[in-house]
């Protein structure tokens, strides 16, 4: 039988929703738009929060996940995926039970917001490396995330972004973007490490946090995938559409991002 007809690429994000609208499901949604992918979304958790704190947030049940899953799946025709918050192990389990064989997931690896709040705790990373990363065709960390992920002490120095990089490689993940806007330097410089080497993206780095900037790359890198773009174009593209919103968020022209400069 014919699936739903979208009228453009579907992509489907599987995460927790942001009240505040600058991460999460909602950031998600917003990426996808602009970029012309048709959004379907997999309620994970409700968090109650803002940019500057995360005052709550409830796991939806298990069921609740699959459901969702199993409900876009049906009907539209989808083969991009992406993760945010999967808030526990046993959300992270059923999801990699629940993904079509032949998805191409992004998974961004979401433990700590930048506001502080734990949003996966520290013993559910195992149900990440044994159930979701096997599974991931491009696993996007942060640099604090490759170290959680690798028991790394520290990913910092381009040495350790390698090493990070080729121990993801081997706990299954098809390709790593390991991300610099938590380092340091002029430039946040984001690394794609795969079987077949190294590519770099530099982008400018900003002297503030801002709220939702992994969820808005994760969810474009997966809007160009679904648009038919190879995995490097993607993650240039990506890196390029970031840094426009996050130009236009501080000028006050974006809704995508909000930039917050007391933050
Ligand atoms: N809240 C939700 C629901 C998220 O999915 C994320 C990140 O994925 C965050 C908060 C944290 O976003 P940030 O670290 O950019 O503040």
């Amino acid at each position: 039988m014919n699936k739903v007809h979208a009228g453009s690429p579907c992509a489907c994000s599987i995460g927790g929703s942001d009240s505040g609208g600058g991460a999460g499901i909602q950031a998600d949604i917003k990426t996808f738009s602009s970029l012309g992918v048709w959004g379907l979304t997999v309620i994970t958790a409700v968090t109650a929060q803002n940019p500057k704190k995360v005052l709550a947030y409830w796991p939806l049940p298990h069921d609740a996940v699959r459901m969702q899953i199993e409900a876009v799946v049906e009907e539209y025709d989808v083969k991009y995926f992406k993760t945010g918050m999967l808030a526990n192990g046993g959300i992270i389990k059923t999801v990699s039970e629940s993904l079509p064989n032949d998805a191409r997931l992004v998974l961004d690896p979401v433990m700590i917001s930048t506001s502080g709040a734990t949003l996966l705790d520290k013993n559910d990373v195992s149900a990440l490396l044994e159930n979701l990363i096997p599974l991931a065709y491009l696993l996007t960390p942060n640099l604090n995330e490759a170290a959680y992920i690798t028991g790394m002490d520290s990913v910092k120095t381009r040495e350790e972004i390698e090493k990070a990089g080729q121990l993801m490689l081997d706990l299954g993940a098809k390709a790593v973007l390991v991300k610099g806007g938590h380092g340091e330097g002029n430039y946040a410089t984001d690394i794609l490490v795969t079987d077949s080497g190294l590519t770099e993206f530099r982008g400018r780095r900003y002297p503030f946090e801002v709220h939702g900037t992994g969820c808005c790359m994760s969810a474009a890198i997966t809007s160009f995938l679904a648009s038919g773009l190879k995995l490097q174009e993607a993650c240039a593209n990506a890196k390029k559409f970031i840094e426009t919103a996050i130009n236009q968020g501080f000028s006050g022209k974006s809704n995508i991002m909000s930039v917050n400069p007391s933050f």
